[in-house]
C-alpha cells in the first residue's frame, strides 16, 4: 500500500483521499477490468467510465455521480464495428452519420440489442453509442473486451468537467483514478442524433453543428427543446448549472438588485461597459464559436468561484456551436 505523498513512476502523487490522475492507459484498463471506475478524457468532456456490461460497476456510477436512474447512460467504442452487437438495427441515415463524424462529438440513438442492460439505457428501448475523439481514450477502448458506460464525470446536474483537475476537485473521493489527456478540445458534449422512421431527429444540441450534420443528411428535425421529456435527461430544464444564481435576461434589472461589483459576467467576444473589468470573461475575443464552446464550462466554473454574488451570461448567436451554447446557458439559468 502506498503512503500519502509517495510520488509514482507516472509523475503523480498518492493521496488517501483523493484519485490519482496520470495516463497510463493499463491501470486505467486494469481497474476497469476489475468493475471499477476510472476518469476518462474525451473531446467533449470528461466520462467517468466503467465496464457497460457489467451491472454492478454501471450501479456505481449512478451512486457516485448521485445520478437519477431515469437518466440513461452513453455507451463508448473505438469503432463502429464494436458497437454493432449492441444495437438491432442502423438506419442508413446512423451509417453515413458514423462513417462522417465518428470519431467525434455525435451520439447516436439506435435500438439497443438485448447486450445492453435496462440499466444502462434507464429501461428505454434505444441505446445511446458514441466513438469519442481522444488519443488516450481511443487506445484504452482498443485494449478493452467491453464498450464504457461514461455519462459526464460531474455531480449531477452542475457544470461538466473539461480538464481531470475538474474530475478530481468534484469526484476524487470517490474514485481511484483518472486518465489525464488535457483539456477537452471541444468543451461541451455530444450532439444527440436519434431517428424516427429511419429520419434523424437531434435530441440535443452539441458538440457537432447542426449545419455539419445537415450537410451530411438534408435537413433535420431539432426537438431538443422538449424539456418536459425525461427521455433525453441532458435535456432536463435545469441542468450544467452553477452553484450561483446566473441570469441571462436583463443586465440592468441584475445590476439594479445586486450591485454592479456583484455581477460576474461571462460574454461572447465584448467586454460589458456596464460592469468592472475584474470580474468579466470573455469566451473568445476573435468570434471564434469552437474556442467559445471550449471555454464555456471552465470560465462558468470561474465565475462560480469568483467573489460576485451571481453570474450573467450573454447569449451568442444562435448559429453553429452558438446554439448548443446557448442552450446550455438557459438550462443553467433555468
Ligand atoms: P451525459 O453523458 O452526462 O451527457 O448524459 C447522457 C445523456 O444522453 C442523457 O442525459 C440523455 O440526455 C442522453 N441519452 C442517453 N441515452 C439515451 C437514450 N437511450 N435515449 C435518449 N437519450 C439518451
Ligand atoms: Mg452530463
Amino acid at each position: 500500500m502506498p503512503t500519502n505523498g509517495q510520488l509514482y513512476a507516472h509523475g503523480t502523487y498518492f493521496c488517501a483521499t483523493m484519485a490519482q490522475i496520470g495516463t497510463d492507459i493499463k491501470y486505467a484498463k486494469l481497474l476497469l477490468e476489475a468493475g471499477q471506475l476510472v476518469g476518462i478524457p474525451t473531446e467533449t468532456v470528461y466520462g467517468l467510465a466503467s465496464n457497460a456490461l457489467d451491472q454492478d460497476a454501471v450501479l456505481e456510477i449512478f451512486r457516485v455521480k448521485d445520478r437519477p436512474k431515469f437518466d440513461p447512460l452513453i455507451v463508448h467504442a473505438d469503432s463502429l464495428q464494436k458497437i454493432e452487437p449492441f444495437v438491432r438495427h442502423l438506419p442508413e441515415a446512423a451509417r453515413v452519420l458514423a462513417d462522417r463524424f465518428w470519431p467525434g462529438p455525435l451520439t447516436l440513438l439506435l435500438p439497443k440489442s438485448g447486450a445492453i442492460s435496462d440499466l444502462v439505457t434507464a429501461g428505454l428501448d434505444t441505446v445511446a453509442v458514441r466513438v469519442p475523439d481522444h488519443p488516450l481514450t481511443l487506445a484504452l477502448l482498443a485494449s478493452l473486451s467491453f464498450p464504457l458506460a461514461a455519462p459526464s464525470a460531474n455531480p449531477f446536474g452542475y457544470i461538466s468537467p473539461t480538464t481531470a483537475q475538474h474530475v478530481e476537485n468534484q469526484l476524487g473521493a470517490k474514485i481511484k483514478y483518472i486518465l489525464d489527456g488535457g483539456q477537452s478540445g471541444v468543451g461541451i458534449e455530444s450532439t444527440i442524433v436519434g431517428f424516427e422512421h429511419n429520419q434523424p431527429v437531434v435530441y440535443r444540441l452539441g458538440g457537432l453543428a447542426l449545419e455539419e450534420i445537415e450537410q451530411a443528411v438534408g435537413r433535420v428535425r431539432v426537438v431538443a427543446h422538449s424539456t418536459s421529456n425525461p427521455q433525453a435527461p441532458g435535456m432536463l430544464k435545469s441542468h450544467y448549472s452553477p452553484r450561483k444564481k446566473l441570469f441571462i435576461d436583463d443586465l440592468a434589472g441584475v445590476i439594479a438588485t445586486h450591485g454592479a461589483d456583484q455581477v460576474g459576467f461571462l460574454g461572447f467576444a465584448q467586454p460589458s461597459t456596464k460592469l468592472p473589468l475584474a470580474n468579466q470573461m470573455l469566451l473568445s475575443a476573435s468570434h471564434d464559436y469552437g474556442q467559445a464552446a471550449k471555454h464555456l464550462f471552465e470560465y462558468l466554473r470561474t465565475l462560480d468561484g469568483a467573489k460576485v454574488a451571481v453570474i450573467f451570461a450573454e447569449l451568442l448567436p444562435e448559429k453553429g456551436l452558438g446554439r448548443a451554447i446557448n442552450d446550455r446557458l438557459r438550462r443553467a439559468a433555468a
